[in-house]
């Protein structure tokens, strides 16, 4: 199923909790049906290496915020398209950071980075200039509520802490990263904890998404629901 220009081209936000599977839901939705894709958490992470490698987080793991807003116009965020690996690479002022964006160090310090409003407003019309064209998924906390409140299709994936963090602990020691259950399970509720409670644009369910709690469902199952909702959405 290929896009071509006479068909109405949408935008799709999928929003949902640390490791709910959206990242792997999007990436796919987009290759099969030739949008771009962009994974906005990346941008986040990316921000978050930035102000680790730059002295701007005190050795008691509190971010420097007024340093770190002070440097935003330094900081450029782009992805280069997929290559062998399908998979689309973040670059950081050039560098291709995709593999260390991914660490624990910066899962640990990303949620209080996105709570930051210059960071976010910085990011969030970036977001936005991606999608200008429509054409696009995107997935993140926000797309639906705040990047994209209008996007054609937006969808909110759930399911329990647990289950995130079993599939993120996989993804994890298939990488070669030495963590434990533990860790990642505490990393994911405290992520969802800052993310939901913050200021601006918390992680919330956009009153217009529909719901996917994906626990029982296979990656394929996923997928074909995924791809059932765009072509209504699309009229594809
Ligand atoms: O999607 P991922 O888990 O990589 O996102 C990392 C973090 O970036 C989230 O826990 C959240 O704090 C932040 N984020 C955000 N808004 C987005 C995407 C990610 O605040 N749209």
């Amino acid at each position: 199923m290929n896009n071509t220009d006479d068909q109405k081209k949408i935008i799709v936000a999928i929003d949902g909790y640390s490791s709910s599977g959206k990242s792997t839901m999007a990436r796919e939705l987009a290759a099969r049906v030739g949008y771009v894709y962009v994974d906005s958490g990346a941008m986040y992470r990316a921000v978050t290496l930035y102000a680790i490698r730059n002295g701007m987080v005190t050795p008691d793991k509190k971010i420097r915020t007024a340093l770190l807003t002070a440097a935003l116009p330094d900081i450029h965020i782009s992805f280069r398209p997929a290559g062998d690996d399908g998979v689309q690479h973040t670059m950081l002022n050039g560098e291709d950071v995709e593999k260390l964006i991914r660490d624990m160090e910066v899962s640990n310090l990303v949620s209080p980075v996105a709570v930051i409003p210059d960071v976010r407003e910085r990011l969030t019309a970036l977001q936005q200039e991606f999608g200008i064209n429509k054409g696009i998924v995107m997935d993140g906390r926000d797309i639906g509520t705040t990047v994209f409140p209008d996007a054609e299709l937006k969808v909110f994936v759930c399911a329990s802490p647990e289950e995130r963090a079993r599939r993120r602990l996989k993804e994890m020691t298939e990488k070669g990263d030495d963590v434990t259950f533990e860790e990642v399970f505490a990393n994911v509720v405290e992520r969802d904890r800052i993310d939901t409670t913050r200021e601006v644009s918390p992680l919330r369910k956009a009153d217009d998404a529909i719901e996917l709690d994906n626990g029982a469902m296979s990656p394929s199952e996923q997928m074909e629901w995924l791809l059932q909702r765009f072509k209504e959405r699309s009229g594809l």
